[in-house]
């Protein structure tokens, strides 16, 4: 599903290169729920960025579904990013003056489902992820673990190849952490591929593989 062969990627820094990858290689297998550790600093979300189409690389390759990723235009980056990828932040990225239902069903506004499909199928993704009850409320009247299934919903919305997740319980307490990360299993026994970002040594043992990402390389 995920092949990353060879990938670098430097910063440019006051006029220094900072080279923050330096030959990543990482495959992912469809129906894969993997994990990658690293301390802050290592790399992990410049990694999850790449893999996600909103960052380009220097070096290497990096296949996805079997298409080549690589200096694709803003334009064509968006296609490929909103047919194939689902991501969750760590801040949710919610629009804070939609509803939940709204919130879930904005992949489908820019792709240009009709506003009765997109209302069906944003209840049915909330349905899923237990929050049928919260449609019409929005974020700030929710806690952030149901934020957080929210912004799961809105991923899965699209039917995406891939979920990626940036630290997705890193804003959370530890109980809310293993409800989130409960839900990311389901969505993984679903036959989900997911990917799964964190520096906390409890979440990645709930994922099957742990990709270990340091000083710019994959260590394990
Ligand atoms: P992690 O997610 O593991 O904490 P990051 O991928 O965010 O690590 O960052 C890795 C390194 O790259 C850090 O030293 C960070 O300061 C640097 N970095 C990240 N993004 C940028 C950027 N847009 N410009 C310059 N440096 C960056
Ligand atoms: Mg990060």
């Amino acid at each position: 599903m995920i092949e990353l062969s060879n990938i670098r990627k430097s910063y440019t820094v006051a006029n220094n290169a900072l080279e923050v990858l330096k030959g990543v290689n990482v495959r992912v297998e469809k129906g894969e729920l993997v994990s990658i550790m690293g301390s802050s600093g290592s790399g992990k979300s410049t990694l999850l960025n790449i893999l996600g189409i909103l960052d380009n690389y220097d070096h290497g390759e990096y296949h996805l579904g079997g298409t080549l990723i690589k200096n694709l235009s803003e334009r064509k980056a968006a296609v490929y990013r909103n047919r194939m990828i689902g991501f969750v932040f760590q801040s949710f990225n919610l629009v804070s003056f939609k509803t939940a239902r709204e919130n879930v069903a904005l992949p489908l506004y820019y792709n240009k489902t009709g506003r009765k499909k997109r209302n069906l199928l944003a209840m049915e993704y909330l349905e899923k992820v237990g929050l049928a009850d919260w449609a019409n409320h929005l974020p700030n009247e929710m806690s952030g673990g149901q934020k957080q299934r929210v912004a799961i919903a809105r991923a899965l919305i699209t039917k995406p190849q891939v979920v990626l997740a940036d630290e997705p319980t890193g804003a959370l307490d530890s109980q809310t952490s293993y409800e989130v990360m409960q839900l990311m299993k389901s969505v993984n026994d679903e036959g989900m591929t997911v990917v799964i970002v964190t520096h906390e040594n409890d979440i990645a043992d709930m994922t099957e593989r742990v990709i270990q990402l340091k000083d710019g390389k994959i260590v394990s």
